[in-house]
């Protein structure tokens, strides 16, 4: 055990999100949260005990300047000398890795060449592993990838049915995302029900405002709903999800639509906000539900039952289903949207213990089936940092 500090950095075009966490404990020291970069009035807010500082990034609005900021705010806290190590969360690895890497210049390039399968996130991850090594000079860097946990999936899940040049020559196939919450989970699983996650059939559902569910059988994904990109499977805040691919040409015959139009509509003005016309927000779209609203009501039950569909056919990518498991805003709040996946789902075997299911919210695990279900629906907490500042100790020696 060590008291050492790990540095975990989220990096998007035009944000950063960080997060101190204390080696030894996981307890979270700091974190901070930096908006508009790359625009004159980028700004950082730091967050420590509850209390938010917010700082201005003018002088140099972009991810340097806002690493900068927070190795000034830590010296601020008398934290800069106990920074050990930093982990990164990267978007896309393709097929480079399968498990996170202390980063070196081959793992920079392979990261680079996996640009064109996350054209928005990779370069931003890059610009931040670099602001990074140049502000924390001769700290490890280590990378932890989103796709990462997928890459155990079989050929014959993985593989869309169009012509297989296009795999070979270009890498088109599903790779997955939200690895890391995935592997988080299915660990804490295994440890909530005291089984052995070696033998042990799950269907993870991982709902924020990305949204995806796995398969996962004896600790190894099997099938992912989200695909070459995070638009494929369950309907989303603002993505659609599944739809017909000749939505594409439907939209671009009808209405002279761009392809990259019709990728801003189905990325980000579809799901429930799409639906609902209202909010890409599930309390919003649960609030206004209640009261009656014809969108907000659709939304809501297009999602669960999405989810329920997705549910049944993971089962069959793990070959049975021993626990359905619940994280993310979404899975860990919304005791409504997991009532009604479990009755769609109650010919597999789940029986919803109605004041469990109350009771788990808030960060607070817990069963939500009642004890003569034959499948177990548990409730647990997603905790990405920490399982990046993990691997991130681990690969460097801490
Ligand atoms: P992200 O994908 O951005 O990490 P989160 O995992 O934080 O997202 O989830 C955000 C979603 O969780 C939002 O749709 C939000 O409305 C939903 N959420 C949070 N709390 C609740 C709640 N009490 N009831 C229903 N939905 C909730």
């Amino acid at each position: 055990m060590s008291n050492k500090l790990i540095l975990v950095l989220n990096c998007g075009s035009s944000s950063l999100k960080g997060a101190v966490l204390d080696n030894s404990s996981g307890d979270i020291l700091l974190n901070c949260l930096a908006e508009k970069l790359n625009l004159a009035d980028a700004y950082i807010t730091f967050k420590v005990n509850g209390e938010k500082q917010k700082v201005d990034l003018s002088a140099q609005p972009n991810h340097t300047g806002a690493v900068g900021a927070l190795l000034e705010k830590l010296k601020e806290m008398g934290l800069d000398g106990r920074i050990a190590a930093i982990g990164h969360r990267v978007v896309s690895a393709g097929e480079a890795f399968s498990e996170s890497v202390l980063i070196n210049d081959e793992v920079m390039a392979a990261i680079e060449k996996c640009t064109p399968l996350a054209p928005l996130h990779n370069p931003a991850n890059l610009l931040g592993i670099r602001a990074a090594q140049n502000i924390f000079k001769g700290l490890p860097n280590v990378a932890v990838f989103d796709t990462a946990f997928h890459q155990t999936m079989p050929a014959h899940a993985y593989t869309y049915a169009i012509p297989r040049k296009y795999y070979r020559e270009l890498g088109l196939r599903r790779y997955g995302f939200h690895g890391t919450s995935y592997r988080f989970v299915a660990d804490e699983t295994a440890r909530f029900l005291g089984k052995d996650k070696n033998n042990l059939r799950m269907v993870i559902a991982h709902l924020g405002n990305g949204a995806s569910v796995a398969a996962i059988k004896n600790g190894q994904s099997q099938d992912t709903s989200m695909g070459l990109t995070p638009l494929e499977g369950l309907v989303m805040g603002t993505r659609s999800g599944d739809v017909d691919p000749s939505v594409f040409s439907f939209l671009a015959d009808n209405l002279k639509l761009s392809v990259q139009e019709i990728t801003d509509i189905l990325n980000k003005q579809s799901g429930l906000l799409g639906i609902s016309e209202l909010s890409n927000d599930c309390r919003t779209i649960e609030e206004e539900a209640a009261k009656g609203h014809e969108g907000a009501v659709l939304a809501l039950e297009m999602f669960s039952y999405r989810l329920a569909k997705y549910i049944a056919s993971m089962a069959v990518a793990a070959g049975g289903l021993d626990a359905l498991v619940f994280t993310g805003g979404i899975g860990e709040n919304s005791d409504t949207i997991r009532a009604k996946v479990l009755d769609y789902c109650a010919f597999l075997g789940l029986k919803l213990d109605n004041e469990a299911n109350l009771a788990a919210r808030f960060g607070n695990a817990g069963v939500i089936t009642t004890a003569d279900s034959t499948v177990t629906a548990v409730v647990i907490p997603t905790n990405e940092e920490l399982m990046i500042a993990q691997d991130t100790a681990r690969l460097s020696g801490l």
